[in-house]
């Protein structure tokens, strides 16, 4: 197995540079942060920026500013998924090379009208396998027209984790892309590259992603990296039962402070909705980092109140 050495154990928050942070990000992030300051661990800081239409340039520094004013630290270097395009072509040649992987012509809509079942998370629809075995002479001639992504075949069998919040999990491991049909490595290939290149032991994220961990653990093997352990923070919804986002109000620090909370509101409020502190009770972050229990983190979504919202 490879494993790259470090003395500390290392854990990481890997925000996509597309906005101002939410609340329900920020939520994930004080997790992450404090899973491994508790333990004196490293933290890592990595923009997840290869998909060139939606960052903006400005949330590099909006999102390490925001983190900042509610007292999380990280260690250096931050990484940007951009500067690393080359490690992630040389994994996917790997796999190229190995015949693990088959060019993928259909788009999204075909994919979805194929699956059988809609699927809310997101790891999205299940691939029906309709590309898996062309022959040489059919994938010559949908090249033609459509360029290809690059599908790994996955495992029916699935693959199960022990989360660290969420308990036992299982699910599918489908035919997923690993490279995008622009020629973008796909999410589900650099996050694996990436946190076994950074040593993460534990990877600490949202819910919507747990559905996509048996797929990552698949990569994991393939490739020959010792795998992280993962906790998934369950999500803040809107009060309709939607994933947060800008659209649903007052969400960002921003936002807060127009509501006249300073950053250590917000912080204090997260705080006690992951039961590590009383609810009005003001904590600070290294206080945080002296009480924090993984064990006691909530299993279920935190649900906001529509007047918490109000612009
Ligand atoms: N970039 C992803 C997001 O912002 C997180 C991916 C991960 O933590 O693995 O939702």
């Amino acid at each position: 197995m490879k494993r790259y050495h470090k003395s500390v154990p290392t854990g990481r928050f890997a925000p996509s540079p597309t906005g101002r942070l939410h609340i329900g990000n920020l939520r994930t992030a004080v997790v992450a942060w404090l899973w491994s300051r508790y333990d004196n661990s490293q933290f890592l800081l990595r923009f997840e920026d290869l998909d060139e239409r939606t960052v903006a340039a400005e949330h590099y520094e909006s999102q390490q500013q925001d983190l900042q004013l509610l007292g999380l630290d990280w260690d250096d270097p931050i990484v940007n998924q951009t500067d690393r395009l080359d490690i992630y072509h040389d994994v996917l040649s790997q796999l190229v090379s190995q015949d693990l992987v088959y060019p993928c012509f259909c788009s999204r809509r075909e994919i979805r009208e194929a699956a059988s079942a809609p699927h809310r998370s997101h790891a999205g629809p299940h691939y029906p396998g309709t590309c898996a075995d062309l022959s040489s002479a059919q994938r010559s001639e949908r090249a033609q027209t459509r360029s290809a992504a690059l599908r790994i075949r996955g495992d029916e069998n699935g693959r199960g984790f022990s989360d660290l919040v969420l308990g036992d999990q299982h699910f599918a491991v489908d035919d997923f892309v690993v490279q995008r049909n622009d020629g973008t490595p796909a999410y589900h290939l650099v996050v694996v590259v990436d946190d076994a290149a950074s040593n993460i032991e534990v990877v600490v994220r949202a819910d919507d992603l747990t559905d996509s961990t048996s797929r990552h653990l698949f990569l994991y093997e393939l490739l020959g990296y010792e795998p992280p352990q993962y906790a998934h923070v369950p999500l803040v919804l809107a009060p309709n039962g939607d994933r947060l986002a800008k659209r649903h109000g007052a969400v960002t620090l921003e936002d807060r402070a127009g509501h006249g909370e300073t950053p250590a509101d917000v912080l204090s409020y997260l705080a006690a909705s992951l039961n590590l502190c009383q609810p009005g009770e003001m904590v600070t972050a290294s206080e945080l980092r002296q009480r924090f229990d993984p064990a006691g983190l909530p299993t279920e979504p935190l649900v906001l109140e529509p007047n918490f919202l109000a612009d």
